[in-house]
């Protein structure tokens, strides 16, 4: 356990002992306690969303975030729905790859990168054609790190008339965001991002009254969350095999969720880790892909080094060795690389990651970065 590197990743990412030790007993899915358990987290997750009137139930799902986006979209739009899908990143682009093997139609309002998402030209897009229903956003598209002006797509998206689907996996649990006071039919988030739990559980927060019509609008059966909604409803268990261990992981993490103090404390740690992480790795020379304005305190793109003895490979793995993991870039135009700033890390944790990037690139032999 002690040589075990920490995760400067989007997650999975680095977890508490207490969340890893959660997992150390074995839980009957039809148990009293377990059903119990499935609804504590569900209520936590719905009140970290905001909901006060019960306008909003979180409906979770087996797998990855991947599985609980898909899902959403397959739930909640009809088959005579059309989607409006928001680009700045893969994972936008993914949700456009959803709607075309989904069987919806759908069209796209893509930007740079680098480029937040324009409210006004969503209005513009809706405004434009009438048949789309549903518009899907990227809260922090994590790709590059960017932050997307949620609030302000909602407004506009409510103006228009149409629903809002937010894919808030890297924000949810360390950047606000309240369906009181952003509109919308549904929040999708993981486990395994800024709550801290182990992977293998999504979520949504959705708008009851959008998935009290959405009976047989799934394409699929697995993740058809209106079904999974009502068998929770009627018996408080899962359809089929729930993901036990992950999910006590998740109870535990959410325990420690609260006791940091909400989203208001876990994002202003995340935020420390950010503020350290970027002016350590600029001291030595290293340059954000983003501007301050941009960034959000979740994961930070960097340029590569121009220098010839700069080899990725090898700072990767010497990086490993001092007991960091980094992440690849993921862009498609500029070279980077990522490093995340979630988890349960501290700016101790992100002072050690930069002291440990000085000196790999001293071992490499890197002089102009
Ligand atoms: C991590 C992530 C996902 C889902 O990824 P999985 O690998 O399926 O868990 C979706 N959207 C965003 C913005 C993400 O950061």
């Amino acid at each position: 356990m002690t040589n075990e590197p920490l995760l400067l990743t989007p997650g999975p990412l680095t977890t508490s002992k207490a969340t890893k030790e959660a997992m150390l007993r074995d839980w009957g899915s039809r148990d009293a306690a377990f059903i119990e358990l499935t609804a504590r987290i569900c209520r936590k997750l719905e009140s970290i969303a905001g909901v006060s009137e019960g306008s909003h139930i979180c409906v979770p799902v087996q797998g990855s975030g991947t599985f609980a986006v898909e899902a959403t979209i397959d739930t909640l739009v009809s088959k005579r729905g059309k989607v409006l899908v928001l680009i700045n990143g893969a994972y936008g682009g993914r949700i456009a790859k959803i709607c075309e093997i989904n069987g919806r139609a759908y069209t796209v309002l893509e930007t740079d990168e680098n480029t937040p998402t324009d409210p006004n030209q969503v209005a513009a897009g809706l405004a434009a054609d009438p048949d789309i229903t549903h518009v899907v956003a990227v809260h922090c598209e994590t790709t590059s790190g960017i932050l997307n002006p949620i609030s302000e797509i909602a407004a506009v998206v409510a103006a228009a008339g149409r629903s809002l689907i937010i894919d808030a996996m890297s924000s949810f649990g360390a950047l606000p965001l309240n369906v009181d006071e952003v509109p919308c039919a549904a929040i999708v988030a993981s486990s395994n991002k800024c709550l801290e739990g182990v992977p293998g559980v999504g979520f949504a927060i959705i708008e009851k009254e959008a998935l009290a019509v959405s009976k047989s609008n799934a394409t699929s059966l697995s993740l058809d969350l209106y079904d999974q909604w009502q068998a929770l409803e009627q018996t408080g268990q899962w359809r089929f095999t729930p993901p036990t261990h992950v999910l006590a992981a998740l109870d535990q993490a959410l325990i420690q969720h609260e006791a940091e103090g909400g989203v208001e404390g876990r994002g202003a740690r995340y935020q420390k880790n950010c503020q350290v992480l970027t002016s350590g790795m600029r001291e030595l020379g290293f340059k954000t892909y983003l501007s301050d304005t941009l960034q959000a305190p979740i994961i930070v793109t960097f340029h590569l080094p121009e220098d010839k003895s700069f080899d990725f490979g090898q700072f990767y793995d010497k990086l490993q060795a001092r007991g960091f993991t980094i992440y690849p870039g993921k862009l498609t135009k500029a070279d980077s690389f990522r490093m995340g700033c979630i988890g349960n890390l501290t700016d101790t944790d992100m002072e050690n990651a930069v002291a440990a990037v000085a000196a790999v690139i001293n071992e490499l032999g890197v002089v102009s970065l």
